[in-house]
């Protein structure tokens, strides 16, 4: 057996297809866009790398961008004060602050300072709230677990009363995505188990997954024996195992490895994500498709 492809580059042109519908319908009838801040502090390539991303795609749909990059050394006050202009600033929908930040700003207090109605990411305390209440009062689910959902509800399987098994307990994964496949709504509905480091036999849980997620940090961390025949797996783990120079472009690029032996577990698997091109490419598409919702929030039209 083969398990099927669920590739995120695929399902991400099929969602940006329908946010660059949505933007026009939206900008003909309101003349409004969405709009975005990406707000950089320092010069971290993989931080450069990451937002250079999120501004290109924001570009490719039709939003208002804002790049706001800041040195290394602007104090937590100066920052503070940046956010507080965007929270009144009627044109920004959603305000990103690209993590990590240096060491001498309290990154709580910066996430903690953004008006949770444009937190985009969804990581501020009001948006963690909501996702555990769920249904309507759902504004942002944060943008990876938002991602692993729409890919297994892309997918078709069935997810009510399916026993759904999360490595990893970060807010902004594992208990997130865990938090997600819980609530009592379509594509959800499911019995959860979450397993961490003071898990006693992950192989058992694994073993019982109809649909596992692996959010780890661990290289081939997943072993195919661990995984039921047919099972879901979801490889979230972006783990940088080396260099090599890339074909196309004749530079340095990183060899990157999920927490799942692909390999060996496509042949037990039903569906599989790859590593990269699954999960990874799905995170900015959701926060695009957030940005989006808070500018249908603010012209009451959201769902
Ligand atoms: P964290 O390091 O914050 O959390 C890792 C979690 O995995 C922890 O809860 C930890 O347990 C658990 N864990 C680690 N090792 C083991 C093990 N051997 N057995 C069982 N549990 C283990 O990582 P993140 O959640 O931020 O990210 C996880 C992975 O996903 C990373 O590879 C990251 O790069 C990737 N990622 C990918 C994204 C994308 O696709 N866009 C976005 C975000 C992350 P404990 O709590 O006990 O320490």
């Amino acid at each position: 057996m083969s398990a099927k492809l669920i590739r995120g580059t695929e399902i991400r042109e099929l969602i940006l297809e329908e946010i660059v519908i949505e933007v026009e319908k939206i900008k003909k009838k309101y003349g409004i866009v969405p709009g975005l801040v990406t707000i950089l502090v320092g010069k971290n390539p993989a931080s450069i790398s990451y937002v250079n991303m999120k501004i290109k795609t924001a570009n490719q749909l039709g939003f208002k961008e804002i790049q706001d990059n800041q040195p290394q050394d602007i104090s937590e006050k100066k920052l503070l004060a940046i956010i507080e202009k965007y929270n009144r600033d009627d044109s920004i929908h959603g305000i990103l602050v690209q993590l990590p930040l240096p060491k001498h700003i309290n990154e709580k207090k910066i996430i903690h300072a953004i008006n949770p109605d444009k937190d985009v990411d969804g990581f501020h305390p009001v948006n963690m709230g909501r996702l555990m209440i769920g249904g309507s009062e759902v504004k942002f689910p944060p943008c990876t677990p938002a991602g692993i959902q729409e890919m297994i509800r892309r997918s078709g399987i069935e997810t009510k009363g399916a026993e759904v098994v999360v490595v990893g307990r970060s807010n902004i994964v594992g208990k997130a995505i865990a938090m997600m496949m819980l609530q009592k709504e379509p594509g959800a509905d499911s019995t959860v188990t979450v397993a961490h480091t003071g898990t006693k036999d992950l192989a058992l849980h694994c073993r019982r997954a109809d649909i596992l997620i692996v959010a780890a940090g661990v290289p081939g961390l997943v072993k195919p024996e661990w995984i039921k025949p047919g099972a879901f797996v979801i490889d979230v783990g972006i783990n940088k195992v080396g260099e090599k120079i890339s074909e196309k472009t004749g530079k340095k690029v990183s060899i990157l490895k999920g927490d799942v032996d692909f390999d060996a577990a496509e042949k037990v698997a039903g569906y599989i994500t790859p590593v990269p091109g699954g999960v990874g490419p799905m995170t900015i598409t959701m926060l695009m498709k957030n940005t989006l919702k808070s500018l249908k929030y603010q012209l009451g039209i959201a769902k």
